[in-house]
């Protein structure tokens, strides 16, 4: 079997026997894959700190016939993540989100290099210090729309009319708090909003617009700096990530309780 040289993220990892370990990695080359990587639970087992989770790697790999599992046969730190994740535990669940969303979203074997463009500058405006609710957000908010899921922020998913009829400006600056639900698609008017049903804030709204047509570095940090920035819109997000893989993302519950 040849061995595949690919530029890869790793989402993560799992021991397997005494001294091996599985990765998950994403390449930019041949998409999602896991491998086994000998000797990765020894100290000296040459892997160091290459296979923390989100490190940009430059990963060798074989597959094996008729076998799910390849087997790596090199990896190398291109950019580490570890001292963003270890600069505050915000950062570090942040982190954790954003790999698990990656390894639970993405299919095995299946190229995405827009969401590998994504992780790049995601993790490049981590490094560079941003409170890590923007990054996060920005991330949330793509992969959403990347899988083909983001709800029409403009029209009530029950009534078909627009959520901010009557305001006109271009583009709307006071838009109205509109509301979502797990079960729900789509979003809905005050008018169709029915008990139990979460509210998605002016704020939110415009964030999400914004966030449409500006690339991540031209968003000023400024108020990011508090987890209620947004929260309403990454759990709007989140909600949806869940709906459509049918589970529970386990960093999320964590992410709730800070
Ligand atoms: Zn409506």
């Amino acid at each position: 079997m040849p061995v595949r040289d690919a530029e890869a993220f790793i989402l993560r990892t799992f021991p397997l026997k005494e001294s091996d370990k599985i990765a998950c990695f994403l390449t930019r080359e041949f998409g999602k894959y896991r491998g086994v990587c000998r000797g990765a639970r020894r100290t000296k087992g040459g892997y160091g700190a290459a296979l923390e989770p989100l490190t940009h790697v430059r990963i060798a790999f074989f597959e094996r016939e008729n076998r799910e599992l390849t087997t790596v046969d090199r990896c190398e730190v291109v950019t580490s993540m570890m001292n963003a994740a270890s600069a505050d535990y915000a950062t570090s669940l942040g982190l954790s989100v954003i790999a698990e969303v990656a390894d639970k979203l993405l299919p095995d074997h299946e190229v995405n290099e827009r969401v590998f463009r994504l992780l790049l500058v995601v993790l490049e405006r981590v490094r560079e210090g941003a409170p890590i609710w923007l990054p996060l957000t920005y991330y949330l908010f793509w992969m959403v729309r990347l899988a083909g899921f983001l709800p029409d922020l403009l029209t009530c998913a029950a009534c078909g009319r627009s959520l901010d009829s009557g305001i006109v400006n271009d583009p709307p600056l006071d838009l109205r708090p509109v509301f979502f639900h797990p079960r729900e698609e789509g979003l809905r008017c005050s008018d169709c909003a029915y008990a139990g049903m979460s509210q998605l804030s002016s704020l939110a709204r415009r964030l999400a617009l914004a966030m449409l047509r500006t690339p991540l570095n031209a968003i000023p940090v400024e108020g990011w700096d508090s987890k209620e920035t947004a929260q309403d819109l990454r759990r709007c997000l989140l909600q949806r990530l869940e709906a459509h893989l049918e589970f529970r993302l386990q960093s999320r519950a964590l992410l709730e309780e800070l």
